[in-house]
C-alpha cells in the first residue's frame, strides 16, 4: 500500500478497469458509450486468459438444464442469443458487424438408446419450441456415413470466432487500453476508506491514476488483485479442465454436443472445429472428457479421446492427426452452495467492483450489472481529460493467439 507521492504525475478516469478479455473489453465500451471517462490495463495480450482458450459457444441455457440445473439465474443466459445476434447484426448495445461467426447452428447428437428419455425432457415447458429434432435429410454432411443410430438436435446455440471478438471488441478502444505488468502497480489507499487509485511506476517514470470506481475483470488474476488491494472477499474458485485439440487436414467442422448416458444428460463431450492459418482443421474437445480428464496425463488423456471419438463416430478416420492437450482452468466467483455457478457475478467492496462472467456468453449481462451497480452508487461521468499521461509510458497489448495456433509443433 502506498501514499500519494507529491513528485508523481496523476490524472483522473472515472473507470479502472483491469483485465482484456472479453469481460473487460465488453464493459470499457458499454461504459465508454455512457460518457465515463474509463481505461482498461492488461497484463499480457488481450484475450490470453480463458477468452481466446474458450469454445465460442453462445450459449441458450440448454447446457445448464441437462445437467439438471434450470433456475432463475439460468434462465437469464436463454435471452443471451438474441442480445449476440443483435450486435453481430450491428443493431445491440456493442456493434460487433466485424466479428466472425463460426457456425450460425449448433447440434446436439445423442446415441438411440436415449430416445425416450429425451423427448420427455425435451419436451418440458421450459425447453419447448426451443430445439428442434432434425429430419436425417436436414443432417450436416459429417453423418452421411454415420453407422449408429441416434437423434441430433439443433440448439438455439452458435458459434463465433472469439479472436475476432477480441478485435472487434478493442478495436475502437486502442487509446484506453495499456499494457502493463501486475508487478509495476500499486494501489493507492485514501485513509482507510480502500483504494482510490493505483501507482505506477516504470522506467524511472511514476504516473498515479485516481479512480471513481475499479473493476477487477481479470478473471484468475482477480486472486492476486485483490490480495494486492487488501481485499479478502469475494472469494474465487477455479475448475480445471484438461482440453483436447485433434488436428488434422480435411477434417469436417463440426459443432455439436453429444450426450452420454449419465443419469445428469450432460454433455460427454462439446466439440468446436476451427480453422488455423494454413488450412488445417483442429476438432477442439470439451465437455465431460475434459472435466475427467485432469486426472490424466497428457497421454492418457489423449487416448481417452481417441477412445471416445472412435466409439461416438466409429465411421470417422483418424489416422494422420496430431493431438495436443490444453490444461486450463475456468476462473469464476464462489457463490455459497453452488458448485457450477451458473449467473454472472459482481461484488462491490468500497470502490472496488469485482467481477467474473461465468461464462463469457454472459458478458451482456455482467456488463448491465456494473451499470445498474454504479446507478446505485450515484457514479455518473465526471472526469473528461484523456489519459495522455500514459500514452508514451505504457504499449497497446496486443492480441492474444488462439491456442490451437501455437501448441502444436509446425515442423
Ligand atoms: C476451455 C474453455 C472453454 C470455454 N468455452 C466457453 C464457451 O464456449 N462459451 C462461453 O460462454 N464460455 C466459455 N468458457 C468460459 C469463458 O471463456 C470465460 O467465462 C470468459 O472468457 C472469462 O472472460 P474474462 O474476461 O472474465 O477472463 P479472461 O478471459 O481469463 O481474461 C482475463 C484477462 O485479464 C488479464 N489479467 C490477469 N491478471 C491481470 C492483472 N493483474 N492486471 C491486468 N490484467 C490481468 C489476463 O491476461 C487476461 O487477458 C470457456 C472457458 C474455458 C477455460
Amino acid at each position: 500500500m502506498t501514499e500519494p507521492d507529491s513528485n508523481s504525475s496523476s490524472c483522473k478516469v472515472d473507470i479502472l478497469i483491469f483485465g482484456g478479455g472479453i469481460a473487460g473489453l465488453w464493459l470499457l465500451n458499454r461504459l465508454h458509450d455512457k460518457g465515463f471517462n474509463v481505461i482498461l490495463l492488461e497484463a499480457k495480450a488481450m484475450g490470453s486468459g480463458q477468452s481466446v482458450a474458450s469454445q465460442g459457444i453462445i450459449h441458450g441455457g440448454l447446457k445448464y438444464a441437462l445437467s439438471g440445473s434450470v433456475s432463475t439465474a439460468s434462465n437469464a443466459i436463454a435471452s443471451m442469443p438474441a442480445h449476440w445476434r443483435a450486435c453481430l447484426d450491428g443493431k445491440g448495445d456493442i456493434d460487433l458487424s466485424r466479428c466472425n461467426l463460426l457456425s450460425e447452428q449448433y447440434f446436439m447428437w445423442s446415441d438411440g438408446s436415449l430416445r425416450s428419455r429425451l423427448k420427455t425432457f425435451l419436451g418440458s415447458k421450459s425447453l419447448r419450441g426451443k430445439i428442434k429434432l432434425l429430419a436425417e435429410d436436414q443432417y450436416p454432411p459429417f453423418f452421411a456415413d454415420c453407422t449408429v443410430p441416434g437423434s441430433l438436435y439443433q440448439l438455439p446455440d452458435f458459434v463465433i470466432d472469439t479472436g475476432s471478438l477480441i478485435a472487434s471488441l478493442s478495436a475502437p478502444h486502442k487509446d484506453r487500453i495499456f499494457c502493463v505488468e501486475p508487478s509495476d502497480i500499486e494501489f493507492l489507499q485514501d485513509n482507510g476508506h480502500g483504494p482510490d487509485g493505483v501507482r505506477i511506476k516504470k522506467g524511472g517514470r511514476i504516473v498515479d491514476i485516481k479512480f471513481q470506481r475499479s473493476v477487477f475483470a481479470a478473471g484468475e488474476g482477480n486472486l492476486g488483485l485483490m490480495q494486492k488491494a487488501g481485499l479478502d472477499s469475494p472469494a474465487m474458485q477455479v475448475r480445471p479442465l484438461n482440453m483436447v485439440m485433434l488436428r488434422k487436414k480435411h477434417l469436417p467442422l463440426l459443432y455439436l454436443h453429444c450426450i452420454g448416458d449419465s443419469f445428469s444428460l450432460s454433455p460427454v463431450l462439446t466439440l468446436t472445429s476451427h480453422v488455423c492459418k494454413n488450412g488445417d482443421v483442429v476438432w477442439y474437445l470439451g465437455g465431460e472428457i475434459a472435466e475427467s480428464g485432469v486426472a490424466r496425463n497428457r497421454d492418457q488423456q489423449i487416448r481417452a479421446a481417441s477412445e471416445l471419438l472412435n466409439k461416438l463416430f466409429p465411421w470417422l478416420n483418424l489416422t494422420d492427426a496430431r493431438w495436443e492437450c490444453l490444461p486450463i482452468n475456468r476462473a469464476e466467483g464462489k457463490a455459497a452452495g453452488q458448485h457450477r455457478p451458473d449467473a454472472a457475478f459482481l461484488q462491490t467492496e468500497s470502490r472496488i467492483m469485482v467481477a467474473w462472467p461465468t461464462k463469457f456468453t454472459l458478458s451482456p449481462a455482467l456488463a448491465e450489472e456494473v451499470l445498474s451497480a454504479l446507478e446505485i452508487q450515484a457514479i455518473v461521468p465526471k472526469f473528461c481529460q484523456p489519459p495522455e499521461l500514459l500514452y508514451d509510458m505504457l504499449p497497446t497489448p496486443s492480441l492474444a493467439l488462439s491456442p490451437w495456433e501455437t501448441l502444436f509443433d509446425h515442423a
